[in-house]
């Protein structure tokens, strides 16, 4: 657990209130973690609460009881598992990052958290445009509509990262000149493209941000949302690693199934093949023409079944 212990007690009244400490946090607290390739970075400026925090909380709500029965670990695992989230809201985190507009939009939409941004109607904006590296470059994806997948001629890549260097910096300047020229910040921005960054604070609490991290942190974000989301995620296990291995465990890599994906399971383990414990669930593998289909809920479960069998073969598990 923690490096240090907020209460000695189950009651809040009597506990010694000491600020909570996490070690590894403090060093991290000022420290850029960049992602995509340095050209974005996420930083803690400051945080509230530890692992300890949520065992407080839950304490209070649970009383003496349950710290017999469980130990600090166990009980932030039970919390996660049985979704009683609001414990988690005692951890709160503020960072202060420099990422892509385009990211930011996305970044956005999770309303829990509370943000203040760099004004572009106050200040100016800096030079600072996201160029893709080359391996990030890819075409669109057949089987998810809003991602990339495959690869494309070495010729297209090169051109589209020139392009878009040569774009960002033509833009640049663009909004100089007119900056010069005496047109209002609040305006004269509009010229620049959303691979140009934006700075914030943003804060949110703990469930929040797992939350955030669920959508975030899986493969069918954006990657570039995904990259940053990923050093938020190293800060995170830095400040709560108990409460984080619990995340991963419960949510991030959890395999969840719903009625159908259930009974088709049970279908396979009893013998049936795929497309029969498939048509038998009620999920769709192919149109009525016999083509493949390549998204909902039948590939996805399929999805999951490679995952199962992965965990499988390697427990080494005869099962599915
Ligand atoms: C892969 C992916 C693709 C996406 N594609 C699109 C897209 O094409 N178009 C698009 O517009 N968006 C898209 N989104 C954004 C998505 O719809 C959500 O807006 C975003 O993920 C934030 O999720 P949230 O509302 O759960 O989070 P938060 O805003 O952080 O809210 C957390 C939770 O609080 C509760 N909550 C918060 N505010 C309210 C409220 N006002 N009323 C009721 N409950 C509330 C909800 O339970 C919510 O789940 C996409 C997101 C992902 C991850």
């Amino acid at each position: 657990m923690a490096a240090s212990k907020i209460v000695d007690s189950d009651s809040p009244k009597e506990a010694a209130m000491i600020r909570p400490r996490v070690d590894a946090a403090e060093k991290l607290i000022g420290v850029r973690q960049e992602a995509l390739n340095g050209q974005a970075f996420v930083m803690l400026v400051d945080y509230m609460g530890n692992d300890d925090a949520v065992v407080q909380a839950a304490r209070v709500s649970y009383g003496k009881g349950t710290k017999t029965a469980r130990d600090d670990a166990g009980l932030i695992r039970y919390l996660m598992r049985h979704r009683h989230t609001t414990p988690f809201e005692m951890v709160e985190f503020k960072f202060a990052m420099q990422i892509p507009i385009f990211v930011a939009r996305q970044w956005i939409r999770h309303r829990t958290a509370n943000v203040n941004e760099y004004s572009l109607r106050y200040s100016e904006a800096k030079d600072i445009a996201y160029i893709p590296e080359p391996r990030a470059v890819a075409p669109q994806s057949k089987s998810n509509r809003q991602g990339r997948e495959g690869q494309l001629p070495p010729e297209v890549v090169g051109a589209f990262t020139n392009d878009v260097r040569e774009h960002s910096k033509r833009s640049y300047e663009l909004y100089k000149k007119y900056l010069d020229a005496g047109v209002a910040r609040e305006l004269a921005r509009i010229v620049l493209p959303v691979n140009f960054s934006t700075e914030w604070y943003w804060k949110i609490d703990l469930h929040n941000l797992f939350h955030f991290l669920g959508l975030r942190l899986d493969a069918h974000a954006q990657y570039e949302i995904r990259e940053i989301a990923g050093a938020i995620a190293k800060i995170v296990k830095a400040v709560v690693p108990v409460c984080y291995q619990a995340f991963e465990d419960f949510t991030l890599n959890a395999i969840s199934l719903s009625k159908k994906e259930e009974g088709a399971l049970t279908a396979i383990m009893g013998g049936a093949t795929i497309e029969e414990a498939c048509a038998s669930a009620g999920l769709q593998l192919t149109r009525a023409d016999g083509k493949e289909i390549k998204t909902g809920e039948g590939p996805e479960f399929l999805d999951k079944l490679s995952k199962i069998r992965a965990a499988a073969m390697l427990r080494d598990v005869s099962m599915v």
